[in-house]
């Protein structure tokens, strides 16, 4: 009897369940074999907000595979299983259940890496106070939401202004908190430009979120092994029961690295377009891995879920036989921060800047309906083209209706090398409830085209 092929992939969560699904559909030979070290596999992270906020209601909502459904698949889950080795000379890895703490050595014949990444912890006094926390996992999302309804009143200071810190912002207020978020950056959500963080800042602000610029954190004070006040490096003291870090992410790469796996320039794992590592079959897909960016060819690392899901569908396929490709990223992201969606996609000032790229650009605001229809709001687009040609590089949106479909018809641009003459003729959908009868994005391309005046 011939030997079953094993597949094995190490992490959970998303690109690690999407290629062993994906590997299952393409291959019904293989042997498959999941470890992750935590609790749970296949949720959704993104969704850990609104759990917190208390709009999703139970974990189990976000929650999307069990590992007994796997199992109805034929694909092997081991939860509380750490990979601590790879061995790509004689294709094994050993695995220690953190439960028994009994290790075992696998044989692979491919294996994917999805180990993900993790928040960072800015090395200061007092990060291990009780009350402060950072949001990755589900198990983080429980303990911060059981944390909010322990206590009778909180004061939180949030750490970092990314996407994860302002939708925590939100989650907050909601839960009743007094909130402060505080950035080194002189801006909030550093990755926007500037007029558009602009428009976040007046929302947080309108919403009684307390804002601090060109600060970072120095230390946390507390009593009895519990948080009281955070003191920022110019000597602020901010009181505070709850301090959440959410100053970035960094790849998980320890264990790729002892294996011989190289890196690329962002720090993150290096592959080729078929996910490919630079070790005979090993590959790696989602948060712990580099991308190249679409419109500059530049290597860039954004960890995203959906970007994650994706590979995570082209190293399953490839292990199994097949042989897909994943082209690049587009830099395209969407998040909300209480009534304002802020989106954004393609290359942004800071970027454009960086590489000398001739560019001219528009901002328009307009309405995100019919101006007679109710409820309609205020939708700013921030559109970037190429001078010499009008191309596409980048849009940015910001608003309480309509910042997804802008910044998806202008990453569908950029995938199709459109300029912001043909934006400016586009058919767009138009009903009153949806949009003006000229869509905000035809507006701002015929802005940008007479500006370039092509
Ligand atoms: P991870 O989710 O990091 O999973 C990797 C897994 O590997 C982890 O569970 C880890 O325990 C495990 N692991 C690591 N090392 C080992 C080892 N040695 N052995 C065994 N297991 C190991 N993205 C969006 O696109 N949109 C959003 O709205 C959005 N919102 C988010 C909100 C929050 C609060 C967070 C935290 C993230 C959000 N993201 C969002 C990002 C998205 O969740 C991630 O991009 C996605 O989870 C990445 O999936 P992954 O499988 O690559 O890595």
């Amino acid at each position: 009897m011939t030997r079953k092929k094993q597949l094995i992939i190490i992490g959970g969560v998303a690109a690690g369940v999407k290629a062993a699904a994906r590997a299952r559909r393409v291959n019904q030979d293989l042997d498959i074999t999941l470890f992750e070290s935590g609790a749970d596999v296949s949720y959704s992270a993104c969704g850990e907000p609104y759990y917190i906020s208390g709009v999703i209601p139970k974990r189990e909502h976000l929650v999307i595979r069990r590992p007994e459904e796997f199992l109805k698949d034929n694909i092997k889950i081991n939860i509380y299983h750490q990979v601590t080795s790879i061995n790509s000379d004689t294709q094994t890895l050993v695995a220690v259940d953190t439960t028994t703490r009994q290790s075992k050595q696998y044989h692979y014949d491919q294996l994917i890496i999805a180990t993900g990444a993790q928040a960072v912890i800015p090395p200061i006094p007092g990060c291990d106070l009780q009350g402060v926390v950072s949001l990755r996992t589900l198990n983080d999302s429980d303990r911060l939401r059981q944390l909010l309804l322990d206590k009778q009143s909180i004061q939180a200071v949030i750490v970092g202004s990314g996407y994860i810190g302002l939708e925590l912002a939100e989650s907050l207020k909601r839960r009743g908190a007094e909130v402060s978020v505080i950035d080194f950056c002189h801006q909030i959500f550093p990755r926007i430009d500037p007029l558009m963080s602009e428009l976040i800042q007046k929302k947080l602000l309108e919403k009684g979120v307390n804002v601090f610029l060109n600060e970072s954190i120095d230390s946390i004070q507390g009593q009895k092994q519990t948080v009281e006040s955070i003191k920022t490096q110019s000597g602020q003291i901010l009181p505070c029961n709850l301090v959440i870090m959410a100053c970035g992410v960094k790849p998980n790469v320890s264990l790729a690295l002892q294996s011989g796996i190289k890196l690329g320039s962002t720090g993150a794992i290096a592959v080729n377009q078929k996910l490919q590592t630079n070790v005979e079959n090993i590959y790696a897909a989602g948060d712990c891995v580099e991308s190249r960016h679409r419109i500059s060819g530049l290597p860039a690392w954004l960890p995203l879920g959906d970007i994650a899901n994706l590979q995570g569908r082209v190293a399953g396929e490839n292990t199994a036989g097949g042989n897909a490709r994943f082209p690049g990223i587009l830099g395209t992201s969407i998040f909300r921060c209480f009534d304002l969606q802020i989106g954004m996609t393609g290359l942004t000032d800071l970027e454009i800047k960086d590489q000398n790229i001739d560019c001219c650009e528009t901002v328009i605001h307009s309405r995100d309906r019919a101006r007679y229809y109710p409820d309609g709001q205020t939708l700013s687009i921030k559109l970037t083209a190429q001078k010499s040609n009008g191309k596409i590089l980048g849009a940015q949106a910001v608003g309480q209706g309509g910042v997804a479909k802008i910044i998806d018809i202008s990453a569908t641009a950029l995938l199709g090398n459109l300029s912001c003459f043909d934006l400016e003729f586009a058919d767009l959908a138009y009903a009153p409830p949806f949009s003006p009868v000229l869509s905000p994005m035809i507006i701002a391309a015929s802005e940008l085209r007479k500006k370039i005046n092509l």
